[in-house]
């Protein structure tokens, strides 16, 4: 059994006010432990790793959903046509109707693309895609290949949007100070 939470807000509106309100802390917080972050500090990356596995577990996405109706996935070409062939369409089609180019005067071989947002492959309750999802919604609120300094500052940035980041980031600040 684990520990119980110090604070503990499911809600994504509750989180979306909540974290406006702390945003000012949250980022203060967040000046503070860069340098540690910065440095791999191993206290600070296990708080973050261990909050962050026991947050996610905690939280229900289905009931949320707020990272596909308030942002854009990166989708790379292989994952377009993934998400093409989950939708029964042609690539081409599924990319003149759902996606936009990143770089549009990129070759199209070497385009990488985003769906908009709200996404469209979200039904309002859930990823109609779900098997073929993007490495980005994979991943969230994390990032692939990031630094632990990015990932904290990511962190606090979806605080206001995400139950799993604000949560995570909330426990770890009342943990984890920065360097006297
Ligand atoms: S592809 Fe699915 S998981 Fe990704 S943003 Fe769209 S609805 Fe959400
Ligand atoms: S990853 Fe975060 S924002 Fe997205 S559905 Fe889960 S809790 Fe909500």
């Amino acid at each position: 059994m684990n520990d119980p939470l110090p604070l503990f807000v499911a809600d994504p509106d509750q989180v979306a006010a909540r974290g406006q309100a702390l945003a000012p802390q949250q980022w203060a917080w967040y000046d503070q432990v860069q340098p540690l972050a910065a440095a791999g500090d191993p206290d600070l990356i296990a708080a973050l790793t261990t909050t962050l596995a026991t947050v996610s577990a905690a939280i229900d996405c289905t009931t949320c959903g707020r990272c596909c109706r308030q942002m854009g996935p990166q989708v790379e070409a292989a994952e377009a046509a993934a998400l093409a062939a989950a939708l029964g369409l042609q690539p081409e089609l599924f990319r003149r109707g759902f996606l936009r180019p990143l770089w549009p005067a990129a070759a199209e071989d070497e385009q990488v693309w985003l769906l908009p947002s709200p996404c469209p492959l979200h039904d309002g309750l859930l990823c109609t895609v779900y098997a073929a999802r993007p490495r980005p919604c994979r991943d969230f609120p994390q990032a692939a290949g990031q630094t632990p300094a990015a990932h904290l500052g990511q962190l606090v940035e979806f605080a206001r949007i995400c139950p799993i980041a604000f949560n995570t980031v909330e426990q770890v600040r009342q943990r984890v100070k920065g360097p006297a």
